[in-house]
C-alpha cells in the first residue's frame, strides 16, 4: 500500500486518505430531486477485516506479505461493489499473499513456483479497474495477488526518437514527472491517473482524457516485454512493421490473461509549451453532436473535445462550475434562448506552442459558431483541467450520504450514437422501476473519432436497505445497460476493458472463433491456468460476487 509520494492509499475508497471532495449543496439538491431523498448511508467507520486466514504457501520470489489490511487492500479494485463489499466485511475471497517481485526474473521464479504447488496469480497494476479483473477469485486452489509496484520509473530514454521505456508498476504521475525532466510528455490521462500504471494501461487498452490528440494507449505502446508462464517474449518497439499481424495488439487487452507485462516501451513527445481548454454550450444534444463531428471531419489538431448531455451539463453546473463565473454566464444565456433544459457543455482543448493552440482553437471557434453554439471562455475549462482527478472523490462521499454512483463507457459510430444514448438511459431509467426506485443517468462525448464516438454514461441511484441489496440493484442496472449496447451494436467497453463484470458479453464482439482463438493463445502461453483464469474469457455472471 506504499505510494510513490509516501501518501497513503484508501482502504474501500477512492485515492489517498488525505483527500476528499465533497459535494455541493447544489449536487445534494439535484440528487433529491432527480433520485429521490437518500437512502441509508454506507460509512466505513467500522472497516470490517474479514477473519480469513492466509492458506500456507511455499517460499516466493521478491517481497511476499500476509498481512490482513494488505490482503484486503489487494482483494478487490475500485468498482462500486468493490468498495460497498470491502466497506461492510462482506468480501468473499482474500489472496493468500501479496506477493512484490522487483524484477522479470522475479516473476519467472513466482511462475515456477505457482505451477508447481498449483496457486492462481492475479497481477496487480494499480488496482483501479472497474471491471472485477484485479478481484480475488473463490477458489480452492491458494491465491496470491502480484503488485507490481517495486517494477517501476524509467528504464531506458531515447531522446532521439522519444521512445520511453518504463517498468510496468510505474504510476501517471511518475510517468510524468520523469519525462517532464527531458522535456518530453507521455499525454496519457485516464481519470484514473493518479494510481493506474503503464502495465495496467496496457492490458486493459486504456484511453486517456486527451486521447484526441495523443492516441489511446495502444497508440504509444511501441513495443513490450512479456513474461509468460511458457516464456519471456520481446515484441520490439518499431515504428512501423507489415512483419505479419501485430502480435503487440494481441496482449494489449489481455488483462493478465496471458502473461505480466514486465516492460513497456512508450511514444513520447515534446512537451507542449501549454494545453488550453475552451467551454461552449451548444443548443440541444442534436446540434452538439454534429459540432462534434464536423470537429472531427475538421482536421483540426485538438487535443481533446467533449460534450455532455443536458442532464450532464446541469450537473457540471451543480458540482462545481455552478459557483464560478461560468455559472452566471451560462445561466444568462440559458434564460436569453429559452433552452434552460437543452444546453450541452462542450470543452474543446489544444496543447503545443502558444500560436499553434491559437489557432486551432479559433478554428474550433468558428466551426462551433457556425452550429449556434455559444462561447464561454476559459472559465470552466480551467476549473475542469484543475479538478478532473478529484471528481473520483464525489464517489464516496456521496455513498456516506445514502446515494450509489457508477459509470460505463462505450462507442459507437456517429449513425448510431444518438440512439444508442437514447437505448442506454431507457434501461437504467427503468431497470430499478419495479422496485419503484429512480436512477438519474448522464452521459458525455469524450473521445471522438473519425467515424464513431465514444458514449460515457454516469448513474445514481439511492442506497438500498443493506450492501446486498444495494448490489443487487447495481447487478440489475448493470445488466439492463449491458443488454442495451448489445441491442444498439455498441462495444461492452471502449477503455474500462472486460475484467469479470464485462466478460458474459463479450462473445457479440469477438465472437465464438475469435473467444476460441483467444483462448488457444491464453493455453499456449499459460498452459495450467495459473494467470487471471477467471478474467476476460469466463463468461459467468459474477455481477453479485
Ligand atoms: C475513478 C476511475 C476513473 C477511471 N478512468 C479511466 C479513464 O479515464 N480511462 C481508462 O482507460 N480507464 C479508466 N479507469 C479504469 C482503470 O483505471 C483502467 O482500466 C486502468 O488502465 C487500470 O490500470 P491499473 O494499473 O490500475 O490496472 P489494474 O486495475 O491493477 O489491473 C487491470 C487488469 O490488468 C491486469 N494487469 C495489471 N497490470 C498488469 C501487467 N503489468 N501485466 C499484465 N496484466 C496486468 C490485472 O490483473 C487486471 O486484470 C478508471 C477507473 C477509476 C476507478
Amino acid at each position: 500500500m506504499r505510494t510513490p509520494s509516501n501518501r497513503r492509499r484508501r482502504l474501500g475508497g477512492w485515492g489517498f486518505e488525505d483527500e476528499n471532495f465533497e459535494p455541493s449543496p447544489q449536487l445534494i439538491q439535484w440528487l433529491n430531486t432527480h433520485v429521490g431523498p437518500p437512502g441509508p448511508a454506507l460509512g466505513d467507520t467500522n472497516l470490517p477485516i474479514p477473519g480469513t486466514r492466509p492458506r500456507p504457501l511455499p517460499s516466493l520470489p521478491g517481497e511476499v506479505c500476509s498481512e490482513d489490511r494488505d490482503r484486503l487492500f489487494h482483494a478487490r479494485g475500485q468498482g462500486l461493489i468493490d468498495i460497498i463489499r470491502v466497506r461492510s466485511g462482506t468480501v468473499p475471497a482474500l489472496p493468500d499473499a501479496v506477493v512484490r517481485p522487483s524484477n522479470a526474473d522475479e516473476v519467472i521464479g513466482i511462475f515456477a513456483v505457482c505451477r508447481d504447488a498449483g496457486i492462481q496469480i492475479v497481477p496487480w497494476g494499480g488496482g483501479t479497474s472497474v471491471t472485477g479483473g484485479v478481484n480475488t477469485p473463490s477458489s480452492d486452489q491458494p491465491v496470491i495477488s502480484v503488485d507490481l509496484e517495486r517494477m517501476s520509473g524509467l528504464i531506458d530514454f531515447d531522446p532521439i526518437s522519444g521512445l520511453a521505456v518504463f517498468g510496468p508498476g510505474t504510476t501517471g504521475p511518475q510517468v510524468e514527472s520523469t519525462l517532464a525532466e527531458h522535456g518530453f510528455t507521455l499525454g496519457h490521462y485516464p481519470q484514473s491517473w493518479e494510481l493506474a500504471t503503464v502495465g495496467g494501461w496496457a492490458a486493459t487498452r486504456s484511453s486517456g482524457q486527451e486521447s484526441l490528440g495523443y492516441g489511446r494507449i495502444e497508440d504509444m505502446v511501441a513495443g513490450m516485454e512479456v513474461v509468460a508462464p511458457a516464456g519471456r517474449w520481446r515484441l520490439p518497439a518499431l515504428p512501423g512493421s507489415a512483419a505479419g499481424p501485430d502480435l503487440r495488439h494481441l496482449v494489449m487487452g489481455s488483462e493478465g490473461r496471458l502473461g505480466i507485462i514486465t516492460e513497456a516501451t512508450l511514444r513520447t513527445r515534446q512537451k507542449p509549451e501549454q494545453t488550453v481548454v475552451h467551454a461552449y454550450l451548444a443548443p440541444d444534444l442534436e446540434t452538439g453532436l454534429d459540432g462534434i463531428k464536423a470537429l472531427m471531419w475538421s482536421g483540426l489538431p485538438l487535443s481533446m473535445l467533449r460534450l455532455s448531455d443536458p442532464p450532464e451539463t446541469e450537473v457540471a453546473m451543480a458540482i462545481g462550475l455552478g459557483t464560478s463565473r461560468f455559472a452566471s454566464l451560462a445561466q444568462a444565456y440559458l434564460r436569453l434562448r429559452g433552452i434552460r433544459d437543452q444546453a450541452c457543455l462542450i470543452l474543446v482543448g489544444a496543447a503545443g506552442s502558444k500560436i499553434e493552440v491559437a489557432e486551432a482553437l479559433e478554428g474550433a471557434r468558428s466551426i462551433l459558431r457556425s452550429h449556434r453554439a455559444v462561447s464561454l471562455g476559459r472559465g470552466p475549462g480551467r476549473h475542469w483541467q484543475r479538478d478532473r482527478f478529484r471528481h473520483p472523490y464525489l464517489r464516496e462521499a456521496l455513498m456516506d450520504r445514502g446515494w450509489a454512483t457508477d459509470t460505463l463507457e462505450t462507442a459507437v459510430p456517429w449513425s448510431r450514437a444518438a440512439h444508442c444514448r437514447t437505448e442506454v438511459r431507457r434501461a437504467l431509467e427503468t431497470a430499478l422501476g419495479i422496485e419503484g426506485e429512480r436512477t438519474a443517468v448522464l452521459c458525455h462525448v469524450s473521445h471522438p473519432y473519425i467515424d464513431g464516438t465514444s458514449l460515457y454514461f454516469t448513474f445514481f441511484f439511492r442506497n438500498a436497505s443493506d450492501p446486498e441489496a444495494t448490489i443487487e440493484r447495481w447487478a440489475r442496472l448493470k445488466r439492463a445497460a449491458s443488454e442495451a449496447l448489445v441491442r444498439s451494436s455498441a462495444t461492452i467497453s471502449h477503455h474500462h476493458g472486460v475484467g469479470i463484470w464485462h466478460a458474459p458479453w463479450l462473445k457479440y464482439e469477438a465472437g465464438t472463433l475469435g473467444l476460441d482463438v483467444l483462448g488457444d493463445a491464453a493455453r499456449r502461453l499459460d498452459p495450467d491456468g495459473l494467470l487471471n483464469p477467471h478474467v476476460l474469457l469466463d463468461p459467468t455472471d459474477r455481477l453479485m460476487e
